[in-house]
């Protein structure tokens, strides 16, 4: 079957007073319905611009779609106007943000936010859209959801108001539901919850699943596939299981040792020398070359593109097939 949602080589720019931020350069990623992709990376790495620029909040200066497209059921969403693409966000695809705190509003209850969609977009009624509240908030297991509908955001701990978001985001039934770092800002065992229940919704109602993330060690359980983006690039893609035991990238081998393992307590994290680049001034040849503990002379002049190097795996490094190969 076709993805339900496709990008393909986008470039997204941002025109600030120091310059041009070359902040998306070349993204292709697509989502399938049933499956979750994962997007993976550093801070500034251009996994959320992405997100933002699929949901439409990114397309108004300082920032600028510069190429490529973005296909909704095969339809490039860039060339729409602006209401059809309204009409897609919230029931084509939705977003869950990393603070729900500061996405919902704080003056009114957690039930007239939800009961609002289902009144602006599907026309019920009041005591319907509220009935269809209380419903959804039970789907995403908040105890007593028929109290609780009254209630304020800031009267639910942090788990839960993740729990309200996500289920702002369900209520139009979404076919593709981006996440957003849903659970950085949450306790440990808070994570997991919220994270399964997430896995959880993604199989129920077989929706595409975007899952953005710094770290690795929360999408191994939950996701189908990987891409892993550095300097607004797919250094890597490929299915989870691969991707763990055999990486295909310099990149991806540092994300996985960067990971905290329970059983090497007081064993020192091994995380990736330097920092990310200067988007206004990305390195030469690979980006990554800076800080690739295998980069030679040629990884400073020609940038690597994404090639496929098995069935089910494509990687942007000059040494790609032998580090595959070598398994
Ligand atoms: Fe490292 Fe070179 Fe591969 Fe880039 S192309 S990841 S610098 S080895
Ligand atoms: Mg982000």
């Amino acid at each position: 079957s076709r993805p339900l949602l496709e990008v393909e080589n986008l470039f997204v720019e941002f025109h600030t007073r120091e310059g041009v931020a070359k902040v998306i350069n070349g993204v292709t990623y697509d989502v399938r319905a049933g499956e979750t992709l994962a997007v993976l990376g550093e801070s500034g790495s251009g996994k959320s611009v992405t997100a933002q620029t699929i949901m439409g909040i990114l397309d108004m200066p300082p920032g600028r779609v510069a190429g490529g497209s973005i296909r909704f059921h095969g339809r490039d969403m860039l060339a729409m106007s602006a209401e059809e693409r309204r009409k897609i966000r919230g029931e084509g695809i939705a977003m869950v943000f990393q603070d729900a705190l500061s996405a919902l509003n704080p003056t009114f209850t957690v039930g007239f936010q939800i009961a609002e969609q289902y009144r602006i977009r599907r026309g019920l009624s009041r005591g319907e859209a509220k009935r269809r509240a209380i419903e959804i908030l039970d789907q995403v297991k908040i105890p007593n959801a028929k109290q609780r509908v009254t209630e304020y955001p800031h009267q639910f701990s942090g788990g839960m108001r993740q729990r309200v978001m996500i289920a702002m985001s369900l209520a139009l039934d979404p076919e593709v539901l981006i996440a957003d770092e849903p659970t950085t800002a949450l306790d440990v065992t808070v994570q997991a919850q919220i994270m399964d229940l997430l896995a959880e919704l993604q199989r129920d109602r077989q929706m595409g699943m975007i899952l953005i993330t710094h770290d690795l060690g929360v999408v191994a359980d939950v996701a189908d596939r990987i891409a892993v983006m550095y300097a607004g690039r797919i250094v890597e893609q490929a299915n989870v299981h691969e991707l763990y035991a055999n990486p295909g990238h310099p990149y991806t081998i540092g994300l996985i040792n960067s990971i905290p393992r329970i059983d090497e307590k007081g064993q020192e994290l091994r995380t990736i020398k330097g920092l990310p680049p200067n988007l206004m001034r990305i390195p030469s040849g690979c980006p990554f070359h800076p800080r690739c503990p295998r980069a030679e002379q040629v990884c400073t002049q020609q940038l690597p593109p994404l090639l496929q190097v098995g069935p089910t795996r494509a990687s942007a490094c000059h040494f790609a097939e032998e580090m595959v190969s070598r398994g």
